[in-house]
């Protein structure tokens, strides 16, 4: 075994996400504890560009399988072909995003090595070489530190918790191509439907407005939407809103939603329950807008607003707009 950290480099449509990033800066971290080296793989069609990037990153060594075949994400193709490498490859700890991709990925990848699996970290740091992660459990009501016994280690990181590292552009690591060994592919995906083309994803913004119940109505969003646009941020939703129709789950922020760190956090109409606060309480910054001065969302928020959504957001709009505007 190399002992070496691993790094699924996950990828849609040929654009690196922003969690292997960070997990390039943790699996450095790492590895330096370890004595051993960060390296990344990369599974995707015609994603050769990418390696160069995932090198500026901080990578040693990039595993690339290239492949018509892992051009759209299927469970089975990319865990055979993980599989296949870390049997070659051995390596002492394996990281992957506990994205949507991730969460159904690594369980699989765990059962088919017959080793355990650390879901959704925040920390992870080394005792007498062995890993120690840190999860929340209960909502992030507690902090679970859990130890894995088998090899490889494998976990699953939170994105948006650590910071990515700067990019040097003078760093280059060695490109390996990797043999692909989709095997056999019960599941396909046949078609995906982008939801909300042009949008940002509340997983990867740095601003969110979100709105919840107090909205009153799918028309509430209007104004949430006109906020976002003139901010450059994402939307967000608390999952009464979601549960009403009024937006679609993709936008769901919280416990049974994403998980999201931005710098700015505008929580609209949303009372601030536990589950809520599981998904946006590590933002940087939150704004509370709420008409009841005793709503929870208060004891949480760095800022707020206590009065009427449909009066505060246009001023909010309006000061932003002059504001962005000088
Ligand atoms: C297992 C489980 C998982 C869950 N997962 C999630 C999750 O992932 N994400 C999530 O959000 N929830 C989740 N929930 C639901 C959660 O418990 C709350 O029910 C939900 O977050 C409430 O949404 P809300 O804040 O929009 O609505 P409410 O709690 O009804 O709050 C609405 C708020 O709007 C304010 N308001 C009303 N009118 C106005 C106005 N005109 N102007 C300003 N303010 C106004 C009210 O004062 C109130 O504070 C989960 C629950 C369970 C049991």
């Amino acid at each position: 075994m190399s002992n070496n950290v691993l790094v699924f480099a996950e990828q849609r449509n040929g654009v690196l996400k922003r969690v292997a990033f960070e997990m390039l800066g943790l699996g450095a971290e790492l590895a330096a504890a370890l004595g051993s080296q960060v390296e990344a793989v990369l599974l995707g069609a015609s994603v050769d560009s990418l390696p160069d990037t995932l090198a500026q990153y901080g990578a040693t060594r990039v595993y690339v399988a290239d492949d018509p075949a892992l051009a759209v994400y299927s469970s089975e193709g990319y865990a055979n072909t993980l599989a296949a490498l870390i049997g070659k490859v051995e390596p002492g700890v394996i990281l992957i995003g506990a994205t949507a991709m991730g969460k159904d990925l690594a369980p699989r990848l765990a059962a088919r090595l017959g080793v355990g699996l650390a879901p959704d970290c925040t920390t992870l740091a080394v005792a007498d070489g062995r890993l120690v992660a840190t999860r929340p459990i209960y909502a992030g009501k507690a902090l679970a530190r859990v130890r894995l016994t088998g090899d490889p280690q494998i976990v699953t990181v939170r994105p948006n918790v650590l910071p990515a590292p700067e990019p040097d552009v003078a760093k280059t690591a060695t490109v390996e191509p990797v043999d692909v060994a989709a095997g056999d592919v019960r599941a396909r995906v046949v078609e995906v439907l982008a939801a909300g083309e042009g949008e940002i994803d509340v997983a990867e913004a740095t601003v969110i407005v979100a709105g919840g119940r107090g909205l009153g109505g799918p028309e509430g969003f209007d104004l949430i939407r006109r906020l976002a646009r003139t901010l450059n941020a994402a939307v967000g939703a608390s999952r009464a809103a979601v549960d009403a129709g009024w937006i679609d789950h993709a936008h769901q922020v919280g416990q049974t939603g994403k998980t999201v760190t931005p710098d700015l956090y505008i929580a609209c109409g949303i009372s601030g329950a536990i589950q809520h606060l599981a998904g946006m309480k590590t933002a940087k910054c939150i704004v509370a807008v709420n008409k009841d001065a005793e709503a929870p969302i208060f004891n949480t928020a760095d800022y707020g607003i206590v009065g009427d959504l449909n009066v505060v957001l246009p001023l909010l709009d309006q000061e932003c707009q002059a504001l962005l505007a000088e």
